[in-house]
């Protein structure tokens, strides 16, 4: 009895990627008798569009993909200030006012989510009174959680190795998104009762982070499913208008919904796609 998600960002329109991101969660789900989960992740206040969240869901129905939704993340920001305060109680966070430009200069290492921050301002920590990011202090949470493991279900037992991305942010300075995905993501997770997180392996360096935010919070610790990517014929992940149009488009034009399923399913992939090799 499997519990998978599928958690879009309203940031654009869905594409074929999803599809098959949708999909994949959907079949796993409905293979163990489970559930399938609609989470919108609208915590990108600046960026999100709520019109978007409404084609999302008829774009799933259309693939004939039947799901259920969960709170979608703008109603749950008080719940990551929750958290967000209990690891600042343990003494785990500490405010940065670092820009990109700043970081991208200084950093010495590139970690899954970019440019891994040197510490600067854990070294020399900045005055009150700006508004400032809170980071995590990855080696005293290690310190504290001894060394983690997680299960995915491709690639087998990991080492959650947290430091490699560094001290990411947990809470942003700009207050239209208070939460950053890793402590929004990892509270759904555990809020929705999900037991098999699926998603694409371009998030695979992300559950190191995850796994160590379960066991800060005590969470309990789901599996993972992170499944290959769409890609086009140079290998780049496909992206809408660069290389796949938007499902709703197809939809609207009246494409077969269930046999484009059908043909992902069974590998059948339009012009020069492919699933890239991990
Ligand atoms: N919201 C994220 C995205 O659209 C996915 C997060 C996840 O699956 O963990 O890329």
């Amino acid at each position: 009895m499997e519990v998978t998600r599928f958690a879009p960002s309203p940031n654009g329109p869905l594409h074929l990627g999803h599809a098959w991101s949708a999909i994949v969660a959907h079949d796993l789900a409905r293979n163990s008798d489970g559930r399938f989960l609609l989470r919108i992740e609208d915590i990108d206040g600046a960026r999100s569009r709520p019109d978007l969240a409404d084609s999302f869901r008829a774009d799933l129905a259309w693939l004939g993909l039947t799901f259920e939704e969960v709170p979608a993340q703008s109603s749950r920001v008080d719940a990551y200030e929750v958290a967000a305060a209990t690891l600042a109680a343990m003494g785990l966070l500490y405010p940065c006012r670092c820009t990109r430009a700043e970081i991208a200069a200084a950093a010495r290492a590139t970690g899954p989510d970019g440019p891994v921050y040197p510490g600067t301002c854990k070294a020399d920590p900045p005055g009150w009174g700006e508004t400032a990011a809170w980071r995590l202090d990855v080696a005293a949470a290690l310190a504290r959680t001894g060394p983690l493991t997680w299960h995915d279900a491709l690639a087998g037992e990991q080492q959650a190795r947290p430091d490699l991305a560094g001290d990411v942010v947990l809470v942003r300075k700009d207050a239209d998104t208070p939460a950053s995905y890793h402590l929004a993501v990892t509270l759904d997770d555990a809020a929705d009762g999900v037991t098999l997180v699926t998603r694409g392996a371009d998030l695979f360096g992300a559950t190191h982070i995850h796994r160590l935010l379960q066991e800060l919070l005590g969470l309990p610790v789901p599996r993972w499913h992170h499944h290959a990517l769409l890609v086009d014929e140079q290998g780049r992940k496909l992206a809408k208008r660069r290389n796949s149009p938007a499902l709703s488009d197809r939809r609207l034009a009246g494409e077969d919904g269930p046999a484009l399923a059908a043909a992902l399913r069974m590998g059948q992939l339009p012009g020069g796609i492919r699933l890239a090799s991990a």
